[in-house]
């Protein structure tokens, strides 16, 4: 008897002996199908916060490159590149002479270093002005808002679809304006996003794997652990960490089972949680914790994302820079 063998045998005496108690089996992962085909890979780069250099950051531009061409020399190069949002440093609280300084770097090292077919996602990070202390100010100009970040990344919208390869995806805007919260956003669909995302899934054929890229995780382990979210006998999640309406999404989410995987970024952290049928990878930052090392265990990072027939990913963590 091999080894292998024995193990399943002896596994399967233990099951026996346990006979009534729910097996650990049935809470392991599902075996990856061995007729499985990979029809796409993706790199999934998220969180850049690109800005000029600084004498106390790790030369984020400079980083920026190495991260675009560490993917693309990958032995299995990508198809797609995926850039998850919050690509500038911060134009939230920033003034417009240095949101326009971040934004010049982003599209230079853009322009020189993509060469492979990319989507983007909008960050919260990326948008002009809603957390300016004069935003009475901010608002009179032109780009306020989502406007110059539309502009810079050249996205025709803010939300959008797309198929490649035998799988549906779904680009989101996860922010709203909620000047109300510490924050100035929330992480939300409003009325018409979600309304379009309920008419896009329904109107995806039943047998084709959706993916959903969202700046802000829809739903995220990692978010419990960003900060002390421990409030006495409370875990308290704001949110901006994590979509509010989550639930809703998730109810949605039930009336198309091929929704299959949803990526994120936001939180410079790394989670792969599965609910319900459906697996959210939280997939770190290109910056790591801000272009001045790791945030807390994480380091910087990308992902490749390999998308199968069956509707199943695989996805790796690539620390870029070795740390
Ligand atoms: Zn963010």
């Amino acid at each position: 008897m091999n080894r292998r063998r024995f193990l399943q045998q002896s596994s399967a005496l233990a099951l026996g002996a346990a006979a009534g108690i729910a097996s650990p089996v049935a809470f392991a992962a599902p075996p990856a199908n061995p007729a499985r085909k990979r029809v796409l890979r993706a790199a999934h780069l998220t969180d850049i916060h690109v800005r000029p250099d600084q004498p106390d950051l790790q030369h984020p531009a400079a980083g920026m490159a190495e991260a675009i061409r560490h993917a693309q020399a990958q032995a299995e190069r990508p198809d797609l590149l995926l850039f998850g949002g919050d690509c500038i440093g911060d134009a939230l609280y920033t003034p417009k002479d240095e949101v326009l300084a971040q934004w010049d770097v982003w599209n230079r090292v853009f322009s020189t270093e993509v060469k492979t077919p990319a989507k983007l996602c909008l960050g919260n990070h990326d948008i002009y002005g809603w957390a300016h202390k004069d935003r009475a100010a901010a608002e009179r100009d032109p780009a306020y808002g989502k406007t110059l970040a539309v502009e810079r990344l050249g996205m025709k919208d803010l939300y959008y679809s797309f198929d490649q390869s035998g799988w549906h995806f779904v680009v989101l805007d996860s922010m709203q304006p909620d000047y109300a919260t510490d924050h100035h956003y929330i992480a939300r669909l409003d009325e018409a996003q979600f309304a379009w995302l309920a008419h896009d899934l329904a109107a995806t054929a039943p047998a084709t794997p959706i993916c959903v890229l969202s700046h802000i995780p829809i739903f995220s382990a990692a978010a419990l652990f960003d900060g002390p979210r421990e409030r006495g006998a409370d875990w308290v999640v704001p949110g901006a960490w994590m979509h509010i309406d989550a639930r809703r999404i998730k109810d949605l989410f039930r009336q198309h089972p091929n929704v299959k995987v949803c990526l994120s970024g936001h939180l410079h952290m790394e989670d792969d949680v599965t609910y319900l049928g459906v697996r959210y990878l939280c997939n770190g930052a290109v910056c790591g914790g801000w272009w001045k090392g790791k945030h807390q265990e994480f380091g910087p990072t990308y992902a490749l994302v390999d998308f199968y027939d069956d509707g199943s990913v695989e996805n790796t963590f690539v620390r870029y820079r070795g740390e």
